[in-house]
């Protein structure tokens, strides 16, 4: 039988991690699923009650998204236009229960291929706060994330939030996903990108990142560079092309074939990228 944890403070979870390893619950929306059907014989450290590890915050430099930030707070917080990718993404993740319960740090730590979360996260450059007793680390989101349902973190560690850098004035996110329905569902591609615009009515910089179609999600650099100096409107739909999939490595799987998934993905990337230029005038 597994014992049970519920901390109060960020000091107390990390001497617990240190004391030995634990199964870390937040919100459970992806612990329960997986566990149907089997006792719950884990270990737990649930850091629902832990002080300090909620909400989404202004840091100066930076935002900062608490380990406790659940996906409805991305929809009721005011953030800039960069954000609308992962406000979308908000949206998309299964149902308003789920948007409720489910946290964005949790999204990431599951590590799960299809993670919604993680395109629009890697376009945003954020990175992960990594505390354990005593010292504090960061890693850039695609390094915390090794692998199909595989992490950096230690086990005496706990991810306390994921910390976003501020984007250059005018920078707008987008992101759309395809699954076999619009909602509840997993799925089979999905896309974020984020555009800086220039003083000149073209793109200074552009960041590209596609979920579900490899292990984790990927950012497309070759594409990135071609949108660079193009004009802000509509007709970037026209720039990606299968060349800049080559990072991407989807699988055949239930929900749809590699090729299926890289045709998906390169149709979700032009229409993304379509309407943030559309959007421009
Ligand atoms: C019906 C349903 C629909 C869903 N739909 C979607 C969807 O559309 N898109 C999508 O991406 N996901 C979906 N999910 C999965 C899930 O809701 C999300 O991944 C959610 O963000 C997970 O957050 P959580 O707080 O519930 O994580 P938990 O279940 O609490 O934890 C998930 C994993 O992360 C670890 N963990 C959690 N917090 C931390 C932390 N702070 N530090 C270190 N490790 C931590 C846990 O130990 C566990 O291994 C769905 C789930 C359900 C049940």
């Amino acid at each position: 039988m597994g014992s049970y944890l519920r901390p109060r403070t960020i000091d107390d979870a990390l001497a617990e991690l240190a004391a030995g390893p634990r199964i870390l619950l937040a919100g459970g929306t992806d612990y329960y699923p997986a566990r149907v059907g089997r006792p719950l014989d884990d270990d737990i450290l649930d850091i629902t009650a832990v002080n300090g590890l909620a909400g989404i915050a202004d840091a100066g430099d930076h935002w900062r998204i608490g380990a406790l930030a659940r996906w409805s707070d991305l929809s009721h917080t005011d953030l800039p236009p960069a954000f609308d990718g992962l406000k979308a993404a908000a949206l998309r993740v299964g149902g308003a229960q789920i948007q409720n319960a489910g946290t964005i740090c949790g999204n990431v730590c599951n590590a799960s291929p299809a993670a919604d979360g993680m395109p629009s996260l890697l376009v945003l450059d954020a990175a992960v706060e990594l505390s354990s007793a005593g010292s504090i680390r960061t890693l850039p989101v695609g390094e915390f994330v090794t692998g199909n349902r595989a992490t950096e973190r230690r086990a005496d560690e706990l991810v306390t939030a994921l910390l976003i850098p501020k984007s250059p004035a005018g920078a707008r996110g987008n992101f759309l996903k395809l699954g076999t329905r619009h909602y509840l569902v997993i799925s089979i591609a999905m896309v974020a990108v984020l555009v800086v615009p220039a003083a000149d009515g073209t793109v200074a910089a552009a960041r590209v990142a596609v979920g579900a179609c490899s292990p984790v999600a990927q950012r497309l650099p070759l594409l990135e560079v071609a949108l660079r100096g193009c004009v802000l409107d509509a007709g970037l739909a026209d720039i990606p092309g299968p060349s800049h999939l080559a990072p991407l490595s989807p699988i055949d799987d239930v929900r749809a074939t590699a090729g299926y998934r890289l045709d998906a993905a390169l149709t979700l990337l032009r229409r993304a990228l379509g309407e943030l230029g559309g959007g421009a005038a």
